[in-house]
C-alpha cells in the first residue's frame, strides 16, 4: 500500500491565542503530525542566552545551530526539542527565553535557516499541522488549509495570567498585557516574515470561544476542505 498523500494546515497568530495547544489537538482528531516553530526561535534563544551569543547576530545564532543540529524526537507526541542531544523541551518555556525571543526571531540569517529547516521537516513528514507565525505566508504557501488565530490582547494576557497561576507560577496582569502587546509589536514590524494574516487564509477570533470550541471549529473547516481518505476519520481519532 502506498503512502497517504500530504496533507498541510498552518496555524498563525499573536502569543497567547491557544495556538499549540490547538494545533495538538487537531492534529490528534485528524490523524496528522504537530509541528511548533515558535520552539525553534525559543531554542535560538535559549543559545544566545546559555551560551553568550549576541541575541541580534543571526549569523552566530545559525552557525552554532547548525554545529550543534537543533531536531525533533518524533517519537514522542508533542515532539521533544533537542539540541546537541540536550533536551531543551522545558527550558525553552522559562521566563528568560519570552524576553529574548522576539529579538532573536527579528534576524533574517536566523530566520532563512529555519525556514529551511522548517520546508525539510514538511518533506519528510508530509502530513503536518504546523503553527507559528510565518507557516502559511512565507513556509509552506501551498498548504490545504491555511488558518490565522487571533484574540484581543486583553483576552490572551488574562489566558497567559491563568496559565501561568495554574502552574503555580506568580503572574501580574498589567506585566503579561505590556509584554504581550511588546511581543506582537516586534513580530508585526520586522521585515522578514513579519506577523501577518496570509492570503486566502482563514481568520478565527477566540476571543469569546474555548479552547475545544476552537478546535472542533478548525477540524470542521478541514473536513469541509480536505478529502475524507486524506484524515483519520472522525470516529477513529482521539478525541480531546
Ligand atoms: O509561538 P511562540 O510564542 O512559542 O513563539 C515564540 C516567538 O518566536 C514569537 O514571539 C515569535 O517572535 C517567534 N516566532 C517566529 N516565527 C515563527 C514562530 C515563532 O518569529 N514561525
Amino acid at each position: 500500500m502506498s503512502a497517504p498523500e500530504g496533507v498541510i494546515v498552518t496555524m498563525d497568530g499573536p502569543a497567547g491565542t491557544g495556538k499549540s495547544t490547538v494545533a495538538l489537538k487537531l492534529a490528534q482528531r485528524l490523524g496528522l503530525e504537530m509541528l511548533d516553530t515558535g520552539a525553534m526561535y525559543r531554542a535560538a534563544a535559549v543559545v544566545a542566552i546559555d551560551e553568550g551569543v549576541a541575541a541580534d547576530d543571526g549569523e552566530a545564532l545559525a552557525a552554532r545551530i547548525a554545529e550543534e543540529g537543533l531536531v525533533f524526537d518524533w517519537s514522542q507526541r508533542p515532539p521533544r526539542l533537542l539540541l546537541g542531544g540536550r533536551d531543551l523541551t522545558e527550558r525553552i518555556r522559562d521566563q528568560d527565553v519570552n524576553t529574548v525571543v522576539s529579538i532573536v526571531a527579528r534576524q533574517a540569517p536566523l530566520r532563512e535557516a529555519l525556514v529551511r529547516a522548517q520546508r525539510e521537516i514538511g518533506h519528510r513528514h508530509p502530513r503536518l499541522v504546523t503553527e507559528g507565525r510565518d507557516q502559511g505566508s512565507v513556509v509552506f504557501p501551498d498548504a490545504a488549509v491555511r488558518f490565522y488565530l487571533d484574540a484581543h490582547p486583553e483576552v490572551r494576557a488574562r489566558r497567559r495570567v491563568e496559565q501561568m497561576r495554574s502552574q503555580g507560577r506568580p503572574a501580574d496582569y498589567e506585566a503579561v498585557l505590556r509584554a504581550i502587546q511588546q511581543r506582537d509589536l516586534l513580530d508585526e514590524t520586522r521585515t522578514d516574515g513579519p506577523l501577518v494574516c496570509p492570503a486566502e487564509a482563514q481568520r478565527i477570533d477566540t476571543s469569546l470561544l474555548t479552547l475545544p470550541q476552537v478546535v472542533d471549529e478548525l477540524e470542521r473547516r478541514v473536513r469541509a476542505r480536505v478529502p475524507a481518505g486524506l484524515l483519520a476519520s472522525p470516529c477513529a481519532a482521539v478525541r480531546a
